[in-house]
């Protein structure tokens, strides 16, 4: 083979190099995506199986062969079902980083030209005043994937964003302050909205539904969600699983900015890494 070369009585060609690169490169994104998740303790189960099987295989026992053969077979497609939410993650961040969004302005609200990137002030603003008052709210922003499936869940409102709106959306005795609030393309898309609650074992228990709920949609979707604790008045940022706690507002402002425009955070947002919570 051209461009080969030999280790002991291996002979190695740069396909293989290349080959071999690729599947760690592959095994590393399975890992990166399945840590911390509840689908790691499923492969591993799922794979002590399969070393169990081939132990039978080899041992010769042909009943428990049989057996779990059935269950091999069916594998691959047990396996999609099962990693379903890991595999539209891992799709979406393929999609992600070989999108042309970014270059041919798919996505008008993340232009870098400041005039038509959308206003995070009265996000900031209502969450001030939320916290302050103790009342909880749950916003959350779509970027590649439009959310369209959880918006329809809820009610269509489809307005400006504003303070006062959002403000009247979550006032306790609103109608619509239950559930999230879907942003998309620069307007509040619905209100009321049912997002998928994480299973993640590692969440504190300390996080009830909401957050759980706001987690929950970061780790099938690539949205950033803003939360309101009506308990603690804390607001936090929650992207990829990943919960920023306890922001204040001049951190909520530059994790939002960097979250949603890729914009660089300020150093205010770099002071703020003890209140990041990983979980
Ligand atoms: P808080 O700190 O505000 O108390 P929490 O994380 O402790 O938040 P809960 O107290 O359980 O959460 O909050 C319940 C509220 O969360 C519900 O009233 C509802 O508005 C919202 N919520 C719960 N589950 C979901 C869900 N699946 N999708 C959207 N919103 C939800
Ligand atoms: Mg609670």
């Amino acid at each position: 083979m051209i461009g080969s070369f030999s280790i002991g009585f291996l002979r190695i060609g740069w396909i293989d190099v290349v080959d071999v690169l690729l599947v760690t490169a592959l095994f590393y994104q399975l890992y990166k995506l399945l840590t911390g998740s509840v689908a790691l303790k499923v492969f591993l189960g799922f794979m002590s199986l399969y070393l169990f099987y081939l132990v039978v295989k080899a041992a010769g026992m042909e009943l428990l062969t049989s057996i779990l053969g059935q269950f091999m077979s069916v594998g691959v497609l047990a396996g999609i079902i099962l990693f379903q939410q890991e595999i539209r993650r891992f799709l979406l961040n393929v999609g992600k980083a070989t999108s042309f969004g970014s270059r041919l302005r798919v996505f008008p609200w993340r232009r870098e030209a400041g005039a038509d990137r959308m206003n995070v002030t009265p996000f900031i603003e209502a969450a001030k005043s939320l916290a302050g008052k103790q009342t909880g709210a749950l916003i959350a922003f779509s970027l590649a994937s439009d959310l369209k499936f959880f918006a329809d869940s809820g009610d269509l409102i489809d307005a400006a964003v504003s303070k006062r709106l959002l403000m009247s959306i979550f006032n306790k005795t609103s109608p619509l302050h239950d559930g999230a609030v879907i942003i998309t393309n620069g307007r509040i898309k619905a209100a009321r909205c049912i997002l998928p609650v994480s299973e993640n074992p590692d969440v504190p228990a300390s996080m009830g539904l909401r957050h759980r709920a706001a987690i929950g949609l970061t780790e099938v979707t690539d949205a950033v969600v803003l939360v309101v604790s009506e308990e603690t008045g804390q607001i936090s940022l929650v992207r990829g699983g990943e919960v920023f706690r306890n922001l204040a507002p001049a951190d909520l402002r530059a994790r939002l900015n960097e979250f949603l425009f890729d914009a660089e955070p300020k150093p205010a947002a770099a002071g703020t890494k003890a209140a990041e919570v990983a979980v």
